[in-house]
């Protein structure tokens, strides 16, 4: 079995037919979450793998498990995955190679005629990337009960507040209100490569990053509260302008994420501002805002950092500025037998890989928590830009991770007969 090989070229045409979907001016692709276009890229998905003759089964969160019957098909399946949902300006890369590589994978097994003991699915799962309803990662963390079918359902969108359209509104319209139940079942290990969304892989040379575990990372809302006030009329010494706070707060982070060292992140990406006019002082602003390190202690160590940072400038303004904890993930650490299999695949394969650690939260980290579970990661050219129109892998690089992932799913799921 050390032979198979999956197909190059056909993984990077998979690839890019779904890149067309959404394809935007600048190279990358548009594919918000339970958009028509989001839709379209599922749509694509669930017509190659019912070609492939798997069973196509959506659940109540729109998360899609394409199924490749094992000979005890009663046995829990090994599943690999990711998503095809995109941020606003995305690439072509994200998420992608982690569904394609399933598709690739299972028709790497069908021209072999390669049975499995265990069944094999190939999941998407629903609104990974947080952009249009938040929190990120949503459709998987409800499959692994880490929040509840209806707070999911009734989030709303993020890009226009206001709107009243919920995820499940949202679900409905786009045909993927699925009516099997989101819940947690038995799995028998989940493998989810993804690219890498940093430099590292490209800058040290290696093919296949084997992703040990994650940053310590804490997300948070802050609401800074002024008065509103006429921009004509207040004179400067008597503002409190709630933007001006906020701006405050966003240097303060910045510099947060750059005092800890090269393993240290801080952002604040995301601000809602009330009342948003243009003829008043903005009277409330809120602010999402992050802090992250490889390191749990110190990830610690920069949210202190942070709240004393508010208060100090709660005070220095006279303003009232409250940071309340939304989310949080880490430290996560992969299952010691997934990763041993990654490296001992991808040694026998004759790839050049390390060990590496994920900054960003993906659907892992939810399956993390039902069963064993590792990542792989393929090396991000064009210096690592993710979350970008120039984000870029080689079809080699895409190669190399799914012949990694083939062998080691392969290992999981047990193969029984082959050509
Ligand atoms: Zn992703």
């Amino acid at each position: 079995m050390t032979e198979l090989r999956i197909d190059r070229e056909r993984l990077w045409d998979t690839m890019m037919t779904i890149a067309k979907i959404g394809a935007t001016a600048g190279g990358g692709s548009r594919r918000l979450a339970l958009t028509d276009e989001d839709r379209q890229a599922r749509d694509q998905f669930c017509a190659w793998m019912r070609e492939s003759g798997c069973a196509v089964t959506i659940d109540q969160m729109g998360n899609v498990f394409a199924r490749r019957r094992g000979r005890n098909d009663a046995a829990p399946p090994v599943m690999v995955g990711s998503h095809l949902d995109t941020v606003p300006t995305g690439g072509r890369f994200d998420g992608v190679i982690g569904v394609m590589a399933g598709v690739e994978l299972v028709r790497t097994l069908d021209d072999d005629r390669v049975r499995t003991e265990h069944p094999i699915e190939v999941v998407l799962w629903t609104n990974e990337e947080g952009s249009r309803f938040s929190p990120f990662t949503l459709g998987s963390m409800v499959f692994a009960g880490q929040v509840s079918l209806d707070f999911a359902h009734a989030r709303g969108e993020v890009t226009r507040p206001g709107s009243g359209l919920t995820v499940k509104d949202e679900l409905a319209r786009t045909g993927y209100l699925g009516a099997a139940p989101c819940a947690t079942r038995p799995v028998a290990c989940y493998f989810e490569l993804h690219n890498e969304q940093g430099p590292m892989l490209g800058e040290t040379g290696h093919e296949v990053g084997i992703v040990t575990g994650s940053f310590s990372a804490r997300y948070f809302v802050a609401t800074i509260r002024g008065d509103a006030g006429h921009v004509g009329g207040a004179p400067m010494d008597r503002r409190r302008d709630a933007l001006v706070g906020a701006s405050r707060l966003v240097l303060e982070v910045n510099r947060i994420g750059r005092t800890y060292g090269p393993d240290a992140r801080a952002n604040a990406p995301h601000l809602e501002l009330f009342p948003n006019v243009r003829g008043v002082i903005p009277a409330e602003v809120r602010l999402s805002c992050d802090v992250r390190h490889a390191e749990v202690a110190t990830m610690h160590r920069m949210e202190a950092e942070l709240r004393d940072v508010a208060t100090r400038l709660a005070k220095e303004l006279g303003m009232a500025i409250e940071i309340e904890q939304y989310y949080e993930f880490g430290p996560i650490r992969f299952d010691d037998g997934m990763l041993a299999l990654l490296r001992d695949t991808a040694r026998r394969l004759g790839y050049r890989w390390r060990d590496i650690l994920t900054v960003a939260g993906h659907d892992a980290v939810s399956m993390n928590s039902i069963c064993p579970t590792a990542m792989l990661f393929t090396p991000s050219r064009a210096d690592g830009v993710s979350h970008n129109e120039r984000e870029y892998s080689t079809p080699e690089d895409l190669a190399a991770g799914t012949n990694v992932l083939l062998h080691a799913v392969l290992a999981k799921a047990r193969v029984i007969e082959s050509r």
